[in-house]
């Protein structure tokens, strides 16, 4: 009688403990849902709220949208649009390429998931029933594209909902979330509703003016006006983004935002490239403020390193450190050298 045999898991059990890891609290959800918005070329996308999400995450997008024959698809694990081959992995180009989340998501929540893609006749919906099946496919009425409703998250996994915070620390973390990705795609219109109130609503931002007013929404209408302008192409990196001029800084390091080939990042390497910039201009304890875009050719930079995908190593890293802090120490000493304070646009 050997109780150690081996035996393979149930699936909705892996999908469980896989979203141990990509799903931690409401915030995991929203970046995911989010991002396969972006992946799928939304350029309006609109989230409700209850509860912080804790209760309801409800996103909707006006991307391409899933065709019927693939729904069922997307929500199994290791099935995804976005990589077929391991080469893929070394040029990805869209934020998700795992193919879990949806799996995930769906196996610790109440899950239903509306799409129209242009060449079926109408909307289908599909959602999880309460014994963790699939219903079959149901014709509906919906815009083009998709919506995803994840209703009481860790409704079944009873320990991880006791490790969520206040609903008002949940709160912050995705409004910071949609904040930075507002940042970062400047095409994007983005609504948030809360507990059926907005909380904001931003329209595509097209013209470099409209920029502008989101980052002055954003960061400050004291940043824009005591920010430089960067833009620099270098061999192998370019940069471009919005540098505060060293009158003007913060006591907290917390206005401090750096994407790499459109993904936000917290890459501490090159967060410190940034802050030795400004190391002879600021006092020590204060801090500059910032919006770093820097692109890299995609083969030259790993974003496999994690599942939430914060961290990234690039094969130059040096290289890019280096060119981070010289552009950036160029720009806000220039002003400095030539006796002219203010912002140059
Ligand atoms: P990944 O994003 O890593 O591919 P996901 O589990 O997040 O994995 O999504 C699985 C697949 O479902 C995606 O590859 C994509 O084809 C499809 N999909 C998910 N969300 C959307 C969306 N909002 N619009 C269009 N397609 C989507
Ligand atoms: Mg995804």
């Amino acid at each position: 009688m050997n109780t150690n045999r081996i035996t393979l898991m149930p699936d909705a059990l892996a999908n469980q403990i896989a979203a141990g890891e990509v799903v931690e609290r409401p915030v995991s959800v929203v970046k995911e849902l989010v991002e396969n918005a972006l992946d799928a070329g939304a350029t309006q996308i609109t989230v409700w709220l209850e509860e912080a999400g804790i209760e309801l995450i409800d996103v909707q997008d006006n991307g391409v949208g899933i065709v019927a024959d693939d729904l069922p698809l997307a929500v199994e694990r290791h099935a995804t649009s976005k990589v077929k081959s391991y080469d893929d992995l070394a040029c990805v180009a869209s934020l998700g390429f795992r193919g879990e989340a949806l799996a995930s998501i769906a196996s610790v929540s109440q899950f239903s998931l509306v799409s129209y893609h242009p060449t079926e006749p109408h909307a289908w919906l599909l959602q999880n029933q309460v014994d963790g099946r699939w219903s079959p496919l149901a014709p509906t009425a919906a815009p083009l594209g998709t919506r995803i409703k994840v209703a009481s998250l860790f409704y079944n996994t009873p320990a991880r909902r006791k490790f969520l915070k206040t609903p008002r620390a949940e709160f912050t973390q995705i409004e910071d979330y949609l904040k930075r990705t507002l940042l970062v795609n400047q095409h994007l219109g983005l609504r948030l509703i809360h507990n059926a109130k907005q909380v904001f609503d931003f329209v595509p931002a097209i013209e470099p003016a409209k920029y502008l007013t989101r980052l002055a929404a954003l960061l400050g209408e004291a940043f824009v006006e005591q920010s430089l302008h960067i833009s620099q192409s270098l061999p192998g990196v370019n940069l471009e983004g919005w540098v505060s001029l060293p009158t003007y800084h913060r006591g907290l390091a917390d206005k401090q935002f750096v994407f790499v080939n459109g993904r936000i990042v917290r890459d501490r390497q090159l967060l410190q490239a940034v802050k030795l910039a400004y190391a002879d201009v600021l006092y020590h304890g204060r801090h500059p403020v910032f919006v770093v875009f820097i692109n890299v050719p995609f083969d030259q930079v790993d974003v496999n390193v994690h599942p939430a995908k914060y961290e990234v190593r690039f094969q130059h890293a040096r290289q890019v450190y280096d060119h981070v802090r010289r552009a950036i120490r160029d720009a806000i000493m220039q002003p400095l050298v030539m006796g002219q304070e203010g912002a140059t646009r």
